[in-house]
């Protein structure tokens, strides 16, 4: 296992088998990692798969959940926090999830916030490589550049890509973050942004974060069918179309 400290509370566990090949992918799905926790029980939690297929490994990106106003510490990503290291064995389960990259060549927005960031950056790696040709456009929500998790990817493959442009949006030091586009400062506002013709849009992040972004991509004319989403927690959304993929 290699480890990279991506960003303050967040970090990337780059994932090969013990011994065999490692399992294959499709873009966008995540793994259940099951770990040992002091209080002896054994918990799982899912992750999405952070890289495009590679074949040799899979990279996941943790954020660390810190309790706040009273409440513990999240287990599992805490635990791998301060235990996953080089040489660590973990129990990872077979990739699943039904919310993966389409093979079409439709233009594609993908809009996340925070540790949303995982199965954006997964698409964008896959089609830096396999469909460096399509049409993407980028918008990301986060507290600052700093804590912006796989960004220094991220930008290479907007470079790899013909027509993929990149917007973020920081609620602290916008103005100072060294982005390919200058970053906007505050809340995500997606009411004038470049949206491609008949693009589908991909989202992840936090629920409310989500319901915004819908309505006023919806309100812009684009068709609830073409709009899908991941949930990192139990799917509370209930407008119908659940988790579908990208
Ligand atoms: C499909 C999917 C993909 C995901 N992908 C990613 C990813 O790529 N990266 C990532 O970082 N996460 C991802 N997640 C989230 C991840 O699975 C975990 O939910 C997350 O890491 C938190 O787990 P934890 O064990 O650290 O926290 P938990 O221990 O499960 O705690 C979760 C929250 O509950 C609160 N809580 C716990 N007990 C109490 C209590 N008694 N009273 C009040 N509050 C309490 C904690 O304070 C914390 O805020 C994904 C989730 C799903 C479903």
């Amino acid at each position: 296992m290699e480890r990279i400290e991506e960003a303050e509370d967040i970090v990337s566990l780059v994932l090969a088998p013990v011994s065999g090949p490692v399992a294959p992918h499709r873009t966008g799905q995540y793994v259940a990692i099951a770990v040992d926790l002091p209080d002896g029980s054994r918990q799982p939690r899912q992750y999405t798969i952070s890289s495009g297929p590679r074949g040799d490994a899979l990279r996941v990106t943790v954020k660390r959940v810190r309790g706040a106003d009273g409440t513990p510490d999240g287990q599992v990503s805490t635990w791998l926090h301060e235990h996953a290291q080089p040489g660590t064995v973990l129990d990872v389960s077979q990739p699943s999830g039904d919310v993966i990259l389409d093979d079409s060549d439709r233009p594609l927005v993908l809009v996340s916030a925070g540790i949303g960031i995982t199965p954006i950056a997964a698409i964008l790696e896959d089609l830096s490589r396999r469909s460096p040709g399509r049409t993407v456009r980028l918008f990301h929500a986060d507290r600052a550049h700093d804590t912006h998790a796989l960004y220094a990817s991220l930008r290479r493959q907007v470079l790899a890509m013909d027509d993929a442009r990149a917007q973020n949006w920081y609620t602290k030091d916008a103005e100072d973050a060294p982005t390919l586009h200058p970053a906007l400062p505050g809340r995500m506002d997606l009411s004038e942004v470049d949206l491609p013709d008949g693009a589908m849009v991909f989202m992840c992040g936090p629920l409310a974060f989500m319901r915004d972004a819908r309505a006023t991509l919806m309100a812009r004319g684009v068709p609830a069918e073409l709009i899908s989403y991941e949930v990192f927690g139990p799917d509370l959304w209930s407008h119908g179309s659940g988790s579908q993929a990208a």
